[in-house]
């Protein structure tokens, strides 16, 4: 039987931001991905040599700076590539484009300001806070669906401490970037050469605790390690420490997941009316928001994907919708890729049952990584792969 340091199960940010911090240091890791490709939710589809389109994540701030860190560790800075500044519009009901700021009172701005700067976030909703902050009529019009576009998911009971939490910048990287061949490129940058092994197409089935750490039954094999970080969705979590860890699968059990359908279309530059936008917020549309790659353009091409509401349109529906904003059929999609993504669904009661499993998690060779543990960005899973891999250092060599 195989025996390693760590095990990291999941290759997408979180887990291979914490595979490289732990390889960093001298841990003998082995990263564990189900899928046939890296990155999880960060999804670049390559329908072209030249041309490729997220259908999950997008974009990447200089923020996120222990991504960046691993990126450096490769010596891959600098090839990021700095996405060009456009806005993201509201799609009216004619069809045309409006800012954000058309929405914006600024009266009711004015006057609801000065109740609702300096108020804590922790225990109250995003529609809470921010319906402080900018008035309940600003919410509804403007942020409401600006931050259901973000979240791909209704925002209003999201809690308000999760979401755009400050983080230290690393300055001397682009304020928003993406990487050649889409972000997943550079989560492949991360892994490629690096000093821990990636095994694709390895699903672990089940988790065992062990004295020495834990048995992890793997495609038909058993594979032995001192420390193990979970780097999956969450119910995919709590499946897999239903044995190991029955306290903590309790709670994970307990966080909702969503779908989001995504359908991305590939179409002629000189076909689409719609002009050149980061994005467009849905608000009532079967659609949360249209991502484009028009932040990195291409000379002939231009690149849509829309995230729609799960269970509004059917796929012949949705190509009509995609081809209606666009200004164009769908005989004019030149490629096109539907897929589901998946996300948690946090609510007020998550943060408090975080704290619990970190209780439960104290002292342990077991690490949780994810989406769900403190916010849904990348900057947030990689925030939280860099706390949870200086637990496992800390434990020194007991452990390993
Ligand atoms: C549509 C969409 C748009 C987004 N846009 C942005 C954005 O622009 N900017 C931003 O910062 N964030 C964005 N996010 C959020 C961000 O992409 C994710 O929260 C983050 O990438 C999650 O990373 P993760 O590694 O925690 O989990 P995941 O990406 O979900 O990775 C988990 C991995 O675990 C693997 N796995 C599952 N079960 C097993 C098993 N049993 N054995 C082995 N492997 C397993 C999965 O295959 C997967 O690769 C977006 C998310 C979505 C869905």
């Amino acid at each position: 039987m195989e025996t390693w340091d760590c095990v990291v199960v999941g290759a997408g940010a979180s887990g291979l931001v914490g595979a490289a911090r732990l390889a960093e240091s001298g841990r003998r890791v082995l990263v564990l991905e189900a899928a046939d490709r890296l990155g999880g939710c960060i999804h670049s589809w390559r329908p072209r040599a030249d041309f490729w389109l997220e259908l999950g994540a997008h974009t990447a701030y200089n923020s996120y700076a222990p991504l960046l860190e691993a990126l450096d560790g490769r010596g891959r800075l600098g090839d990021l590539l700095t996405r060009e500044k456009l806005s993201y519009r509201f799609l009216k009901s004619d069809g045309g484009v409006q800012s954000p700021m058309a929405r914006l009172s600024f009266v009711e701005a004015a006057l609801s300001l000065p109740f609702g700067i300096g108020r804590a976030k922790a225990g109250r909703t995003v529609a809470d806070w921010f319906g402080r902050l900018l008035g309940r009529g600003n919410y509804r019009r403007l942020l409401a669906p600006a931050f259901a576009a973000v979240l791909s998911q209704p925002a209003d009971g999201f809690p308000a401490a999760w979401l755009f939490r400050r983080k230290p910048r690393m300055k001397s990287a682009p304020r928003k970037f993406t990487f050649p061949g889409g972000l997943q490129g550079l989560l492949e940058a991360v892994a490629t050469g690096a000093r821990f092994e990636t095994r694709l197409n390895h699903p672990v089935a089940a988790i065992r605790a062990d004295a020495g750490g834990y048995l992890l039954d793997v495609a038909g094999d058993r594979i032995a390690c001192r420390q193990l970080m979970l780097a999956v969705p969450v119910d995919a979590a709590a499946n897999l420490l239903r044995d190991a860890a029955p306290d903590i699968a309790v709670r994970l059990a307990r966080f909702p997941m969503i779908d989001i359908e995504a359908l991305a279309v590939v179409v002629a530059a000189d076909r689409v009316a719609l002009p050149r936008v980061a994005g467009l917020i849905g608000g009532d549309d079967a659609f949360w928001s249209v991502v484009t790659r028009d932040p990195v353009p291409h000379p002939s091409l231009r690149g849509f994907t829309f995230h729609f509401r799960p269970g509004r349109l059917d796929v012949a529906g949705q190509r009509a919708r995609v081809a209606e904003v666009l200004g164009v059929t769908p005989d004019d999609f030149l490629e096109a890729r539907a897929t589901v993504n998946r996300l948690p669904a946090p609510g007020l009661e998550h943060p408090g049952l975080v704290a619990e499993i970190d209780d439960l998690l104290a002292g342990t060779p077991l690490a949780l990584v994810g989406n769900y543990l403190n916010g849904l960005s990348i900057g947030d899973c990689a925030e939280r792969a860099v706390n949870e891999t200086a637990r496992l250092l800390a434990q020194g060599d007991s452990h390993a």
